[in-house]
């Protein structure tokens, strides 16, 4: 049996690390992802006895005894990929907290934003069975819109998707915007899981943004097209001159024959 390291699902998180931080939005110690592991997968970890138990209050009943692969605290997604058994790690976890089965050597630890992982994974598997990654990280285009723009769920989402036709089919669901918070702390993780009861993208205001999936290039994708908008978004204010809506951009006419056509329903669409 091969080792867990070289397994598909802990090379597939060195790969979506590394194209992140290479389109720029993981910055030095920036940015976190998780993967909620299956039966099968966790046949692969050769379990050891847990090394180290960390006590979390308030855990979701429903991730209890479920394993998860996460990025450690301190990470550099650069080279995370060279440094897999100390830059992540897998925890199972039990009802007052988690504990430590493989990975973070040199006594690293999860994500500072564990708790907000948790909750965003009790959310999503709510909601659909088949979810498994949440990602976070500063996607450019996405902190930079939100620099320069107030903001809300419905202007956001409805600016990125007059500017790029597929967006509507890449996220009818829509992307939510937090406004500002403390990273980190249980406040934004609670803002974000209540947002992931209608979305799967959450943008944190002046920050960066979260997307959660079925698979890694589910969330990868996400953000991809999100950041892709924003840019093209940007780049058409700072052109004209003049906001969004008063260039030749898609009208909700158009956005409602997409959805027609390709049998989605867009969630700002109707208001
Ligand atoms: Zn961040």
């Amino acid at each position: 049996m091969k080792q867990f390291e070289h397994s598909q699902v802990v090379q597939e998180l060195c790969a979506i690390t590394y194209d992140m931080w290479r389109n720029g939005w993981d910055e030095y110690n920036g940015g976190n992802v998780s993967y909620l592991l299956s039966e099968d997968e966790v046949g692969e970890l050769q379990e050891a006895a847990p090394r180290v138990k960390v006590e979390v209050e308030a855990i979701p009943e429903s991730l209890v005894g479920r394993y998860l692969l996460i990025t450690a605290s301190g990470s550099h997604f650069r080279t995370l990929k060279d440094h897999v058994k100390r830059d992540t790690g897998v925890v199972r976890i039990v009802t007052n907290g988690y504990e430590v089965l493989w990975g973070f050597e040199e006594n690293r630890k999860p994500t500072s934003e564990f708790y907000m992982h948790i909750l965003a994974h009790a959310k999503r598997l709510s909601i659909n069975p088949h979810h498994r990654v949440v990602v976070h990280n500063h996607a450019t285009n996405i902190v930079l819109y939100s620099l320069l723009n107030e903001v809300t769920s419905r202007s956001l989402t409805l600016d990125l998707w007059s500017v790029l036709t597929e967006s509507i089919v890449v996220f009818p669901d829509g992307i939510a915007v937090l406004p500002w918070e403390v990273p980190g702390t249980h406040q934004i993780g609670l803002d974000t899981a209540e947002e992931l009861a209608e979305h799967r993208i959450v943008v944190w205001a002046k920050h960066g943004v979260l997307s959660t999936g079925v698979d890694y290039q589910d969330c990868f994708g996400l953000i991809e097209t999100a950041d892709k908008a924003a840019k093209l978004a940007l780049d058409l204010q700072r052109i004209s001159g003049k906001p969004i809506a008063e260039n030749n951009v898609l009208s909700k006419d158009n956005l409602r024959a997409v959805c027609q056509a390709l049998k989605v329903k867009g969630k700002y669409l109707g208001e």
